[in-house]
């Protein structure tokens, strides 16, 4: 029985035709795609993209140059060079991270003791050569500055996960 059931699915081009069956199911099916950059998905608030350093409320920097940032990052992508002030604190002189080499693992961010370094919700950029993926301190400052907002939020979704 089993053989003539068989045969007669061989006969019938039983696999082509349930192939055509979902073909069929999908055509009238509604679309799922999405017109980016018009129609955009939603982004987890634990989204890691750009980088940015964030300041406190009064506008001093929160990095402390501590470098556990530099040390626990896998891609070895941020370098930073340090020195003390006038009033005795710590801070950076040079804090660069090189995007060609992040792996966006969020090790940076995690290590942070001050929530300095962070990584926004922002993926929308690019670079048309390999130095315009360079950040340096001075840019990932003025990206915390402009998302602040944005960074804020996020992090405050995110912050019971934590
Ligand atoms: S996200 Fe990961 S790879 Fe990128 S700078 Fe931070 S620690 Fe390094
Ligand atoms: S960003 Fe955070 S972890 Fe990195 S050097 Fe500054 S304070 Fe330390």
């Amino acid at each position: 029985m089993e053989k003539i059931l068989r045969l007669i699915k061989t006969f019938l081009l039983w696999e082509l035709l349930q192939g055509l069956a979902v073909t069929l199911r999908h055509l009238f099916a509604p679309a799922i795609t999405v017109q980016y950059p018009e129609e955009k998905t939603p982004l987890s608030p634990r989204f890691r993209g750009l980088h940015a350093q964030m300041r406190y409320d009064d506008g001093e920097e929160r990095c402390i140059a501590c470098k556990l940032c530099e040390a626990v990052c896998p891609a070895m992508a941020i370098t930073i060079e340090s020195a003390e002030r006038e009033d005795g604190s710590r801070r950076t002189t040079r804090y660069d991270i090189d995007l060609n080499k992040c792996i966006y693992c969020g090790f940076c961010e995690e290590a942070c003791p001050v929530d300095a370094i962070v990584q926004t919700p922002i993926f929308e950029y690019h670079g048309e050569k390999q130095s315009d993926l360079y950040y340096t301190k001075p840019m990932l400052l003025a990206i915390g500055d402009r998302y602040r907002d944005d960074i804020l939020r996020c992090k405050a979704a995110d912050a019971k996960y934590r």
